[in-house]
């Protein structure tokens, strides 16, 4: 069970001598609210309230938290150094210290020689035990430095692989220390290089080349399928850390130069419901690039990264795929 760190919060609270503070979680953290919410109350006397918004990530950071109270507690996600240094926000990270040398050990011989490792902010304290183990078996390991959302070296986001990318020109391949196929998807398509993923906790290693594969053909269709469209509404998210009004801008001039039609819309929280209201034939989001990559099939119309939309706009070959990065 993740550690939520109640005691340093209390210590945090008490320090800055906050009378009230506002809690954000993830929707996996929620079921925990309760039991933050009683432990900072008694043993740090302060009023709590618990933001019930739903939350992804740290782009989701709620930093008009001083309307509703004097601090905020963010839990589970590390935070976007460039979207905020503000001393009354504090970051509960999900971090996991999971035992790496024995897996490492037994998957060293099936890499290749240089290898550029990757995780999320959980397994990022795995690295430094991955490495020493891998080198020991005569690999170079390299781990690159992301740009300004993200905090540790080698750390990926859904949105963001810079610290992939800062580091392409020298690896073979990426091992990517994790659960899941969500963010080393982002590092897959953003990298022209192998992607492995190592689970820690089963020890399976596999390729995502299958995976982005399909999506990619699936991305393909969407795209053809947009290219007769006449309108777009073009969807900007109101979050601190989505929110791209310049590619939004960039895209209603690229669509109104081809004699199409094109619609800016500002939403917090997109759905299918959220749109169903607008005359248009098909959506691009300059929100999160998971929203059009992984859920466009929930949307009745094409749902189009920026990329997408100059491909299907006629602006942007094919073979010049790349994926939407925030
Ligand atoms: S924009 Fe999307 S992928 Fe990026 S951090 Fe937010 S929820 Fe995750």
């Amino acid at each position: 069970m993740l550690d939520l760190h109640l005691d340093d919060i209390t210590e945090w609270v008490r320090l800055r001598k906050l009378s009230s503070v506002a809690v954000q979680l993830p929707e996996g953290l929620k079921i925990r609210a309760t039991e933050i919410a009683d432990h900072l109350s008694s043993k740090a006397d302060v009023s709590v309230i618990i933001l019930g918004d739903p939350c992804y990530g740290a782009c989701d950071l709620n930093i008009n938290y001083k309307k509703v109270a004097e601090g905020l507690v963010h839990i589970g996600h590390s935070p976007m150094p460039s979207l905020t240094q503000d001393d009354n926000i504090l970051f509960i990270e999900r971090l996991s210290h999971t035992e790496i040398r024995e897996g490492m050990a037994k998957i060293a011989d099936l890499l290749p020689e240089r290898i550029g490792l990757l995780s999320t902010v959980q397994y990022v304290s795995t690295f430094s035990d991955a490495k020493e183990v891998l080198e020991s078996f005569g690999k170079k390991v390299f781990i690159g430095n992301g740009d300004g959302r993200i905090k540790y070296a080698g750390q990926v986001l859904g949105c963001n692989c810079s610290a992939a990318t800062a580091i392409a020109d020298r690896v073979d391949c990426f091992l990517y220390i994790g659960e899941g196929e969500f963010h080393p998807l982002a590092a897959a398509f953003g990298v022209g290089k192998e992607i492995m993923v190592f689970d820690p906790l089963t020890y399976e290693l596999r390729s995502v080349n299958e995976t982005r594969d399909r999506l990619l053909r699936r991305r393909f269709a969407m795209i053809e399928s947009a290219k007769e469209a006449a309108s777009f509404l073009i969807i900007v998210s109101s979050k601190v850390g989505q929110r791209r009004d310049a590619v939004a801008d960039d895209l209603i001039k690229k669509i109104t130069s081809k004699g199409k039609k094109a619609y800016k819309v500002m939403i917090e929280e997109i759905n299918p419901d959220a749109l169903l209201a607008y005359r248009v034939d098909a959506y691009i989001s300059t929100a999160c690039p998971r929203l059009a990559m992984d859920d466009s099939v929930r949307y009745g119309k094409p749902m189009l990264t920026p990329p997408e939309a100059e491909a299907a706009l006629g602006m942007r070959e094919w073979d010049n795929y790349v994926f939407d990065s925030i």
